[in-house]
């Protein structure tokens, strides 16, 4: 295996399986996980803490400036660091995913996480999930799937993951805040949601996590 053959990376739209698949994944080949959405997330959570407007280039650049972010394995959820302070929870709601979409939009947001992300996964053996490592953070991936399902089935999944942790949601406004959000995603300018040309495409509306498992690893061996 070279180095670059140590980089998977798994893209695609929010709900789609991609955290659990990716963090199980890493898992069972003892990869670091790396949840890039969760550094985004970051990004919006610090931006609205601090009252600055999501859309606010240059006031998210200095914050960018003096940022302490950190992501360790957790035992569900990669943990997250925000200037030493345990924020995993707080950037897990339906609001975060929308102030996350917003200054992902932004190219001081874009240019900045995407170095940390390649600097986290220079050392190689990472699984990498988000929506553009396959293209533009790790193009040189040796591995490299989209995971896709039909937005009712990506509500329904999205809705039963924050009621078991305890977050009252609705499916109707769940449903569409994801269609927003993919929307906002894939039609952004800078490395908008979209497959790499060199991307497994699986759509996973009918599949379990274990057999979306099972295939990528028939895939990996293949290679
Ligand atoms: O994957 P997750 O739902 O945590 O991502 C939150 C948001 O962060 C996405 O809707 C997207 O706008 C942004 N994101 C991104 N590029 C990534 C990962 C996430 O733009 N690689």
């Amino acid at each position: 295996m070279t180095e670059k053959d140590e980089i998977i990376t798994i893209d695609g739209p929010s709900g789609s399986g991609k955290s659990t698949i990716s963090r199980e994944l890493a898992r069972r080949l003892h990869y670091t996980y790396l949840d890039t959405g969760a550094m985004y997330r970051a990004v919006g959570l610090l931006a609205l803490r601090r009252n600055i407007a999501l859309d606010d280039e240059k006031g998210i650049s200095s914050l960018l400036s003096n940022f302490d972010l950190q992501l360790l394995p957790g035992k569900h959820d990669t943990r997250v660091l925000l200037d030493q302070q345990d924020v995993s929870e707080a950037i897990r709601t339906p609001e975060m995913g929308m102030a996350a979409s917003r200054v992902s939009a932004l190219p001081v947001v874009r240019e900045k996480l995407t170095l940390l992300q390649q600097q986290l996964g220079s050392r190689g053996r990472v699984v990498a999930e988000g929506r553009d490592t396959g293209t533009v953070v790790f193009p040189q991936a040796g591995y490299k799937f989209y995971l896709d399902a039909s937005a009712e089935e990506r509500a329904r999944r999205r809705c039963k993951q924050l009621h078991e942790k305890g977050q009252d949601v609705n499916e109707k406004e769940i449903l569409t805040q994801l269609i927003r959000r993919d929307q906002d995603d894939s039609s952004r300018t800078i490395a908008p949601l979209k497959a790499a040309p060199d991307a497994v495409i699986i759509n996973s509306s009918r599949m379990t996590i274990v057999e979306v498992l099972d295939f990528m690893l028939e895939q990996l061996a293949k290679k």
